[in-house]
């Protein structure tokens, strides 16, 4: 029987259950014993590959939870361990197999249904690269979009209960924009038109 969880620092946080998210290691052996690059534990894991989902190996190329792809619209190296990426990094890959032009540049993506909540999450916020999480909606009805902005830019989105709202959450990431906050949390405000207007 549970009665409590002890943190590190000492607290004590009463509890009827505990659940424990150990996290998931990337399964690399293969590609590692085929001399392929990875990346460094440190820094997320998995098979590196560039934006055509190409492996060190140019006739390998890696998908899914397992690859860490240089995103040109993050200018970074991310591993994303979601379904959407899988699903649409297949086809990708493919065409780039086939002598096609390739750059995966798909904003980060997940979607998770908990009962009576259903959420959305686009984009790339992790630890230290946003100032502020914004609130649009009410948190207490379970019906809103949190948007983490960096310098009043929208990193990230999650809609909670709140529906048709991914592609003008990642067109505002895409965008890189500054966005006026006090109407970015005001949900009688449209979303589109808090995108810059075209060929400004
Ligand atoms: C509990 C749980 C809940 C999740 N919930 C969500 C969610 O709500 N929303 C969401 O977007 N994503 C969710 N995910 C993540 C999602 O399931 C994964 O992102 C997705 O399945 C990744 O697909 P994949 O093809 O890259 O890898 P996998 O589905 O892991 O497939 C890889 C396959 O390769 C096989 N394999 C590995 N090594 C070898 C080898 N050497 N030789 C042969 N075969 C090998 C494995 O056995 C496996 O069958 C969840 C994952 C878990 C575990």
């Amino acid at each position: 029987m549970v009665l409590a969880a002890r943190t590190d620092d000492g607290e004590e946080h009463p509890a009827h259950a505990v659940l424990a998210a150990i996290g998931a290691a990337p399964r690399t052996a293969l590609a590692e014993t085929s001399g392929l690059a990875l990346v460094d534990r440190e820094h997320g894991g998995g098979i590196a590959v560039d934006a055509s989902l190409r492996t060190s190996d140019p006739d390998v190329f890696a998908v899914g939870d397992v690859a860490a792809a240089q995103h040109p619209g993050l200018g970074t190296r991310v591993r994303v361990e979601h379904w959407a990426n899988a699903l649409n990094g297949g086809p990708a890959a493919a065409r780039a197999m086939l002598g096609q032009e390739v750059s995966y540049e798909r904003v980060p993506y997940f979607f998770s249904d908990q009962y009576d909540v259903g959420l959305e999450y686009s984009g790339y916020a992790p630890a230290g690269s946003y100032d502020q999480v914004l609130v649009r909606g009410d948190v207490g009805k379970r019906e809103f979009i949190a948007f983490w902005l960096s310098d009043g830019r929208v990193l990230a989105g999650m809609n909670v209960n709140v529906w048709d709202v991914t592609e003008h959450i990642q067109d505002l990431i895409r965008s890189k924009a500054p966005v006026d906050r006090e109407k970015l949390a005001d949900p009688s405000v449209p979303l589109d038109s808090l995108l810059p207007a075209q060929g400004a």
